[in-house]
């Protein structure tokens, strides 16, 4: 059957046609109005039903949440608060839902709520113009890279190696759980199961992205990964989506001037194309935080703070300097950070990165050069002996949004840090192979898919815009 989607319909462009769509019942008022919305758009169409004409079995299954073919005349609405309407003349239940057990009502739900009917929340305003503005940011994402002579690259998300995550890794097991196969020594015999070794779910694709770009020079990889830290905040999820380009003959500052504008790149695409649903949660936020104290409040709302990032430059700091800035600053000599900043080196804590970013720069901030104690292994070091080429890229209300870092490409300094770490170079044998042969200067970074689109929607809670969250205690769905 040739229908429409609302989307098209509101362009008015078959005003006065005979039109067909279909669609879910947001409201139905006075037996007479119905909005009906079919996740094209954020809005929804006024259908205008003269019940004289339909019988009351088929007037009463028309509920908030039924599914429905309308078929009616598009014409230019008499009504405020839309330009057109349908004037219905057939209606086809698709599908009712109950009044008394839908839990999708016409009134405002708490987050909270709409998380354990995560299944439903879709239907909801604020969780499609989520899904869209998500759905978006993911195509501008490929398009970014795509005009930028990336090569999209699939990594395992089964993997064998586990240097990266060390005891935060979901563990891929075949054994029968009851009576696993043991070794001489009593410990389970990993030879025995499905791949012959210990195997876990990705918790990065960065080493394997590196062995591509080392052949095919700019890759990236978009896809879930896996930690399983049991860090239950607004931040974290289990199962999360990363985004992690790798480029041959990088250094550092290519590698931060890539994600600067890969950023600004992908933001400017929402902001262009995505308007009525950020408008749409510009005002919802701001309603929201009507009810928050002044302090609390974020200084834009969403459209100016995107456009803000689009517009500056990221601060690069090093280290150094923001250690030496946090030192010295008045939180840190009154004692209010809970991790006090005293001798260089100490990892920098969300409350020292919300500082950095929120009250010290107000932008956007890369930080680079790190002490390498504090990095992972295959981090490039630095010709002082003590830093190591990473930069994280921090933003206002989300923390780390990035981490990346040049590669060391030099086999004799990486086997070292190997060794350094007590890990067995046998593990990594194919990954040192990449310093072996054709080794060369390059550089990556990751970007938590659900952080940017949590900056993208001004959501506060990571469980809100990924469909089905996956968090500790929770895999419901
Ligand atoms: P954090 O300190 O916030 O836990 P991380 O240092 O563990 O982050 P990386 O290992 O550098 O993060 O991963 C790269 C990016 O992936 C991060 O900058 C962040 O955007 C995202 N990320 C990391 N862990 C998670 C998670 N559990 N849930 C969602 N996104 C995550
Ligand atoms: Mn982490």
């Amino acid at each position: 059957m040739q229908t429409v989607s609302v989307k098209e319909l509101l362009s008015g462009k078959q005003l006065q046609q005979e039109v067909t769509i279909n669609g879910w019942v947001r409201t139905f008022r006075s037996n007479r109005f119905i909005a009906l919305n079919d996740g094209s758009t954020i809005n929804n169409i006024q259908c205008v039903v003269d019940f004289e004409n339909f019988d009351e079995t088929v007037l009463k299954q028309i509920n908030t949440g039924s599914a429905l073919r309308i078929g009616g005349t598009l014409v230019k609405s008499q009504g405020k608060g839309q330009s057109f309407e349908i004037q219905v003349n057939d209606i086809f239940v698709h599908g009712n839902a109950d009044p008394d057990t839908y839990p999708i009502q016409p009134k405002k739900h708490s987050l909270e709520f709409l998380r354990e009917k995560a299944h439903l929340r879709v239907r909801t305003n604020t969780f499609s113009a989520i899904m869209r503005v998500r759905s978006a940011l993911s195509f501008a994402i490929h398009n970014y890279f795509r005009n930028n002579g990336f090569h999209y690259f699939h990594a395992p998300i089964i993997t064998g190696s586990d240097a990266e995550g060390a005891g935060e890794m979901f563990r891929v097991t075949t054994l029968d759980e009851k009576n696993p196969p043991l070794t001489e020594d009593g410990t389970v015999d990993y030879k025995a199961d499905f791949f012959g070794k210990e195997t876990n779910l990705t918790v990065s694709g960065q080493l394997e992205a590196e062995a591509y770009a080392m052949g095919l020079g700019k890759v990236y990889t978009f896809g879930p990964t896996f930690r399983a830290e049991n860090s239950n905040t607004s931040r974290h999820l289990a199962e999360f989506w990363m985004i992690e380009p790798e480029m041959a003959f990088f250094d550092l500052h290519d590698n931060m001037d890539l994600a600067e504008d890969f950023i600004k790149d992908v933001i400017s695409y929402v902001l262009e194309h995505c308007q009525e649903d950020l408008a749409f949660l510009e005002k919802r936020l701001l309603d929201e935080e009507k009810s928050k104290p002044q302090a609390e409040r974020s200084p834009m709302p969403l459209l100016e703070k995107l456009k803000f990032v689009v517009d500056n430059n990221f601060k690069r700091v090093s280290y150094t300097e923001a250690f030496d800035i946090l030192r010295n600053s008045k939180p840190n000599k009154k004692k209010k950070f809970q991790y006090p900043i005293d001798e260089w080196g100490v990892d920098l804590q969300s409350e020292h990165e919300r500082y950095l970013v929120e009250k010290h720069f107000n932008c956007p901030v890369i930080l680079f050069d790190y002490p390498a104690k504090i990095k992972a292994f295959y981090m490039r070091l630095n010709e002082d002996g003590k830093t190591v080429r990473a930069m994280d890229i921090l933003f206002p209300g989300i923390g780390e949004i990035v981490g990346g870092s040049q590669r060391e490409e030099r086999l004799d300094v990486l086997k070292q840090k190997i060794a350094d770490l007590g890990i067995d170079e046998k593990e990594l044998w194919w990954y040192l192979d990449l310093r072996r042969f054709g080794t060369a200067e390059h550089s990556g970074f990751g970007l938590g898919f659900e952080r940017l689109v949590l900056f993208a929607t001004g959501m506060g809670n990571i469980r809100d815009v990924i469909p089905f969250p996956r968090t500790p205690q929770n895999a419901e769905f």
